[in-house]
């Protein structure tokens, strides 16, 4: 029955209901088939109903689902030191969400220098058109006014420098900086990758100024852009990093990783979560590794990609009242629209291809890691009806 009245209207939903899905499939109610290149935005990594994500959870179901904070958690030792191992991090701490691993970032770096004896070194800076979660400090952070407007105060301690200008990074550090916070790659921002050699100069500017590099890599971490973390194109590694979305494969699961020196301050009592690291949120993190750790899955990811990156190139070429530009790294990507984005993705739904709108008039196309060739080709040929019904409508 349908009845949306008692819900917070804070959402804007889309008339469709989905009862199942099968791989990069989503299966509405009456039986309509749609191709998902939202995947619960980058969070079904490994597409719906994969068999080895629900054998995991199954498995974990019938053992112990809760346990708390207050004992061992055996599979949080071993997703902690697969994502160690796998990354410059040394230590991790779970969540349920991206923001509330922003939050954990956030305390990590300020309480960093809190231990190192300067308590009011605690300002972080941030860039335009980031996103970083809704919580009280994670809208302070994105430093989105349509976001923070009408709920009191904006949290001390976050400063907004343009997207991209190293010279106002610089003009930005005083004593009280602690930290800079970037995504690199913006996803709600639009699909805005950050320059490679822009990531490599925050790096030293931190390495210079004393300061923690934190990467937000909630949308763009394991595997989405084709590497494990897409700061790895840059070549870099940062000290701290909030990740979510995709190493859930759908289970509310998020990480804040930090290496042994960032997180030399969050000693016993400064933080917990109650569910957090939750044993069928371990199962199932670890299930998600065992695919995108697997030799050849990240070869995969970039494989495919290409295929769909050229595809929408040619698009672009042929489409040129549709799309001005489409842009993003790996299975990350979007399509900047010249015409307003929602009436391409109402396009596109028409098509039954499912998308999620971004900020920048940006259509954001993000599949499961699993997606096929053929599949994005399928992909593909859904936008390209989109494109050619929206191009006969507007010389009409
Ligand atoms: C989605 C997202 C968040 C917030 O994650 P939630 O799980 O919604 O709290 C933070 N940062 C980035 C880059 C995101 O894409």
């Amino acid at each position: 029955m349908a009845d949306a009245a008692p819900l917070y209207e804070t959402y804007m939903r889309a008339p469709l209901r989905f009862t199942r899905g099968e791989g990069v499939w989503l299966i509405a109610e009456n039986g309509e088939r749609y191709l998902d290149f939202a995947a619960g935005v980058a969070v079904n990594s490994l597409g719906h109903a994969h068999p080895h994500l629900v054998a995991a959870l199954k498995d974990q179901a019938e053992k112990v689902w809760h346990l708390s904070n207050l004992y061992e958690v055996p599979g949080q030792e071993s997703l902690g030191r697969r994502l160690t191992e796998a990354t410059f991090a040394d230590k991790v701490f779970f969540t349920n969400s991206g923001a509330e691993a922003l939050e954990c970032a956030i305390k990590t770096a300020r309480r960093y220098h809190f231990a190192n004896g300067h308590p009011g070194k605690f300002h972080i800076i941030t860039f335009d058109g980031a996103f970083h979660g809704r919580t009280i400090a994670t809208i302070a952070a994105g430093g989105q006014e349509k976001y923070i407007e009408g709920f009191g105060p904006k949290a001390p301690g976050f400063l907004k420098v343009p997207f991209g200008d190293l010279t106002a990074v610089k003009d930005a550090i005083t004593e009280e900086t602690a930290a800079i916070l970037i995504e690199p790659v913006q996803g709600e921002g639009g699909i805005r990758p950050v320059p490679k050699e822009f990531m490599q100069e925050l790096r030293q500017l931190c390495d210079e100024y004393g300061l923690l590099l934190i990467l937000d890599e909630v949308q763009s971490g394991v595997g989405r852009t084709g590497r494990l973390f897409a700061h790895e194109w840059a070549g870099i590694t940062p000290d701290i990093m909030a990740v979510a979305k995709g190493i859930g494969g759908g289970f509310p699961l998020g990480a804040c990783l930090a290496t042994n020196e960032a997180a030399a301050g969050m000693v016993a009592g400064t933080h917990g979560s109650t569910y957090g690291g939750n044993p069928l949120a371990m199962a199932v993190g670890n299930a998600v590794l065992d695919v995108v750790l697997e030799d050849g899955f990240l070869d995969h990811i970039r494989d495919v990609a290409l295929v769909f990156r050229q595809g929408l190139a040619a698009l672009k070429d042929r489409f040129p009242e549709i799309i001005e530009d489409v842009r993003g790294e790996g299975l990350m990507l979007g399509i900047k629209a010249k015409i307003p984005v929602a009436d391409l993705l109402k396009a596109v739904r028409a098509e039954q291809l499912l998308a999620v709108p971004a900020g920048d008039n940006v259509l954001r196309l993000l599949p499961p890691l699993t997606v096929t060739a053929q599949e994005a080709r399928e992909g593909l040929a859904r936008i390209e009806r989109a494109a050619e019904k929206l191009t006969a409508a507007k010389a009409a």
